[in-house]
């Protein structure tokens, strides 16, 4: 029995320390160099985008991913059919997910973006915002991650609404399900933050069509996946004035390629896909959880729904 850790991303250091403390006795070895036989490994804790050749382990009993994000795990299509996928625990990521919403809504909202222009031609500009009850911010996607944000947007104040595949109901947010009620909840929006998965059904949502329908001078937060925003319809909505500004932590091609257009744009805040991040230590406690429940022949939880592509 044997646990292969692949990673070219985190500290594999950190998390081999976390994962040996939590399950005694497992071999572990690591993706690309230390594989040995691979008849031999029954558990994989892998890095979205690694391309893993899992027909040469046949032996192979759960997947475990390292973020809320199985995009790349789900596209490789020698992935097993009866292989679990093990969600990771939401700790940690939720609250710093949580934060990264609440600093991009309050950077447009309270104008900083204004004011860092104004400052690079020191000009002084006392501009006041309106409150937040009269600001109305819209979140695609409820889960973990859209659930805790738009219930902290809520708290301060916010007019929210939010969106979701499933009716879902949240005190004191306006909610939203399917694609029919899209428009609705866009037509009614100030600030637009996407935490959605990446499924056929997500990519390219934020096009040309569904940015024209938010409110004029709108902005733009995305924290889910790139290919959810169609960067050259996101661009001319930002230069012709519909969309006032844009705070974006992921993207198409990652590390963003230096020649891109965001970058160097005006209206745009980029972060290197750092919106939110797994605590090691609770991580490596919910593999050994799962790990221990598939050794005892119990099913792991929560697993990824593969038919939903989430
Ligand atoms: P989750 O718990 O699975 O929730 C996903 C939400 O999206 C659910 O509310 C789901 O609807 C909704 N959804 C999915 N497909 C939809 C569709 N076609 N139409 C409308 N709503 C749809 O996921 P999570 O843990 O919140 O994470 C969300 C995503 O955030 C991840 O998949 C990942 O891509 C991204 N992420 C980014 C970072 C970062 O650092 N930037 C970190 C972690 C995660 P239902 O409620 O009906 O199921």
């Amino acid at each position: 029995m044997a646990f292969l850790f692949g990673t070219t991303l985190f500290n594999p250091v950190e998390w081999l320390d976390a994962l040996k403390l939590a399950l005694p006795g497992m071999e572990f070895r690591v993706w690309p160099d230390r594989i040995g036989r691979q008849e031999d490994i029954e558990y994989l804790l892998l890095q979205n985008s690694i391309k893993f050749d899992y027909a040469a382990c046949p032996n192979l009993k759960a997947i475990f991913t390292f973020g809320a994000g199985v995009d790349h795990v789900l596209k490789n299509p020698a992935l097993p059919k009866h292989v679990p996928i093990v969600r990771m625990p939401a700790e940690g990521m939720v609250r710093n997910m949580t934060h990264y919403v609440l600093y991009g809504v309050l950077h447009f909202h309270r104008n900083f973006h204004v004011f860092q222009a104004a400052q690079r031609q020191a000009k002084w500009s006392d501009l006041r915002e309106s409150t937040p009850a009269a600001r109305a911010v819209g979140v695609l996607g409820l889960g973990e991650l859209g659930g805790d944000a738009v219930r902290a947007l809520a708290d301060q104040g916010f007019k929210t609404l939010g969106w979701s595949r499933r009716p879902r109901t949240i005190p004191g947010v306006r909610t939203f399900a399917g694609p029919e009620s899209l428009d609705a909840m866009l037509a009614e929006t100030d600030i637009l933050v996407g935490l959605l998965p990446l499924t056929p059904e997500t990519t390219g949502l934020i096009n040309a069509r569904a940015l024209a329908k938010l409110r004029r001078g709108a902005f733009v937060i995305n924290a889910g996946r790139g290919p959810q925003i169609v960067d050259t319809d996101l661009i001319a909505a930002l230069d012709s004035g519909h969309i006032a500004g844009a705070m974006l932590d992921v993207f198409v091609t990652e590390p963003l390629p230096a020649d891109h257009p965001y970058w160097r744009h005006p209206k745009v805040v980029v972060t290197p896909h750092i919106a939110s991040w797994n605590n090691v230590g609770s991580a490596a406690e919910h593999v050994a959880v799962n790990v221990r429940r598939i050794q005892a022949s119990e099913r792991p939880h929560p697993v990824v729904d593969r038919a939903a592509g989430y």
